[in-house]
């Protein structure tokens, strides 16, 4: 809703649905929806929390993090910039408003996000806070409920905002394990990195009436397959019938249903105690967290390998070589680093994806489960593999081989290149972004070692369903990034030609991510480059991956379990923590 004019606003606006001029005070009784045509107008997060909750109940939780400039991002705007703009303009510290109360006398902790707020983008502070407001909830074992509303990661922070997805959707990982539940509230707009995690990865997943919600914008989409969108994409009532939602619900309903929920799971919530005791943790760099005794963990940190050439390499460059045509693929790998591959196919639910290849290996003469991205040399091969972009039968086939390996006691390689995820319509439909969501999910309790390498293209969340790992390892000449440096530069530059300057503030090479903690170690690539040599390529990748695997063999799985999640835990509000000394 668009105020008319100065003079009149505080008492009309105009219905972004139907175009009624609405009086303010009416409009404000109906809870912001229209009563002509009945659009749900966006809602600030301090007024849904009015809405929602039992009056008097309200207890916000604090908000004080240090400030954080984790890569020190610049476009045409310096990123403080735009965070005291956005503070200014909205009276809030960040995208998101935590509080614990009651809802129909039930408690719980809510996690509301403010799409008013840098578009509600998850950066490292949204992170931080929704996570801590998980933890709230395990601690006074009482439901979490997330009302999302977002336009996904936020850029600014590279491949940090990234991380956020898996350290929230550990958080919610240690509910479900105590047995509690978690609930989301899908509001209007609801995308990219929030909706492949935690708005989707939760035990219930509400859609408020009219909202949208998708892994891939419609622009990226329409831009990409070059066609018109179906009547309704995206939109809550089609997702309930392509079964991504448990329900739409009205604005005036919400507050009725989310009493109705966490009545009827109060019982099994109260009785049942947690299965796996799930200690609070501090955010801290998994060495600190090993006992000394134990000889079974890599000595750390293992120095980043220094290498020679892309310590001066151009950001730009570096994303060229990533892609370049004739760099060693996954099946590639497969056949160079590891013996004896069986590829196992399908995701059982009736599909299987060429872009994602898995299945059993020998590494040396252990026998692991090795799962990767599979693009291709020729343009026939990419066609054929989809351009290594996973559909969401991909990531579920990856997320059967993940199950099965650690039922099987095998350790998971993953090799990671891909551009993304597959933006495609019927990957929307078949739920992309909880495909993803669970994976990362998934990821962050997987009782086996996991060891992941980004051997090409990063690519934000499709990568990440693939990354969350006891170690990340990286081939000199890839990238890891929160998006594309051509989307970036069409977002925040005046066009697509800002690619290079995007490529470098998103700090998306080896050595930034391993300086940024992202990254364990970096293997050279031979003097030119991975493709002007593979065989040497490999023979370096295959020594790194012995040396970072076994000693991870030895670690009891509970224990590995517990080191991942500190290891994920530690992006939360790190970079400024460490640097306020705070936490
Ligand atoms: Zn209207």
């Amino acid at each position: 809703m668009t105020a008319t004019a100065p003079r009149e606003e505080q008492l009309w606006s105009r219905c972004a649905g139907c175009a009624s001029l609405l009086y303010r005070k009416r409009l404000r009784r109906n809870l912001d929806v229209c009563p002509e045509c009945g659009e749900h107008a966006r809602l600030a997060a301090p007024e849904r929390l009015r809405q929602l909750v039992d009056p008097g109940s309200l207890r916000p939780l604090p908000d004080e993090l240090p400030e954080a400039d984790p890569i020190d991002f610049v476009d045409v705007l310096p990123y403080p910039h735009r965070l005291s703009a956005a503070r200014a303009s909205t009276g809030l510290t960040e995208a998101v408003v935590c509080a614990t109360a009651t809802i129909g006398g039930h408690p719980a902790v809510l996690a509301v996000m403010d799409f008013r707020f840098l578009g509600g983008s998850l950066g490292c502070a949204v992170g931080e806070l929704i996570t801590r407001a998980a933890e709230r909830a395990l601690d006074d074992r009482v439901p979490l409920i997330l009302i999302t509303a977002s336009g996904g990661a936020r850029m600014q922070e590279g491949t940090l905002s990234l991380m956020q997805m898996a350290t929230v959707s550990q958080a919610i990982a240690a509910l479900r394990e105590a047995g509690l539940l978690t609930v989301s509230v899908l509001t209007d707009p609801t995308y990219g990195g929030v909706a492949a995690s935690f708005a989707t990865n939760t035990d219930l997943v509400l859609a408020e009436s009219g909202a949208r919600m998708g892994f891939a914008g419609p622009r990226v989409i329409r831009q990409v397959t070059g066609r018109a969108l179906p009547e309704g994409f995206q939109t809550a009532d089609v997702l309930l019938r392509h079964g991504q939602v448990d329900m739409v619900v009205q604005r005036r309903s919400l507050r009725g249903r989310l009493g109705a929920l966490l009545a009827a799971t109060r019982p099994a919530r109260a009785g049942r105690p947690p299965s796996l005791p799930v200690p609070r943790q501090e955010p801290a760099p998994l060495r600190e967290h090993l006992p000394d005794a134990d000889p079974a963990l890599p000595a750390d940190p293992t120095p980043p390998t220094t290498p020679g050439a892309s310590a001066v390499r151009d950001a730009w460059d570096t994303v060229r070589m990533a892609r370049h045509p004739g760099r060693p693929t996954t099946l590639d790998y497969l056949d160079s680093v590891f013996d004896g591959f069986v590829e196992l196919h399908g995701d059982r639910l009736g599909g299987d994806c060429p872009a994602i290849v898995g299945g059993v290996a020998r590494l040396a003469d252990r026998h692991v489960m090795v799962i990767g991205h599979q693009k291709g040399h020729t343009t026939a091969e990419l066609m054929a593999r989809n351009f290594g972009m996973a559909s969401p039968a991909g990531h579920r086939k990856a997320l059967r081989l993940m199950r099965l390996a650690a039922r099987l006691g095998l350790p998971v390689v993953t090799l990671v290149d891909t551009p993304g995820a597959d933006p495609g319509v019927s990957a929307e439909e078949q739920g992309q972004a909880a495909a993803i969501a669970e994976n990362i999910l998934t990821l962050t309790v997987l009782p086996t070692p996991v060891l992941a390498v980004i051997t090409g293209e990063g690519g934000s969340g499709g990568a990440l369903a693939l990354a969350v790992a006891d170690r990340v390892l990286m081939l000199e000449n890839a990238v890891y990034s929160v998006i594309s440096p051509e989307g970036c530069a069409a977002i925040l530059w005046p066009d697509r030609s800002a690619a290079p300057q995007a490529a470098r503030a998103l700090r998306l090479t080896a050595p930034d991510l391993c300086r940024l903690g992202v990254v364990d170690e970096v293997v050279p690539e031979p003097s030119t480059a991975a493709h002007d040599n593979p065989a040497e390529t490999a023979h370096r990748l295959r020594a790194a991956l012995l040396t970072n695997l076994l000693p991870l063999l030895d670690v009891p799985p509970a224990m590995l379990v517990r080191l991942r999640r500190q290891r994920f835990r530690r992006f939360g509000s790190t970079r400024a923590g460490v640097r306020a000394g705070v936490r």
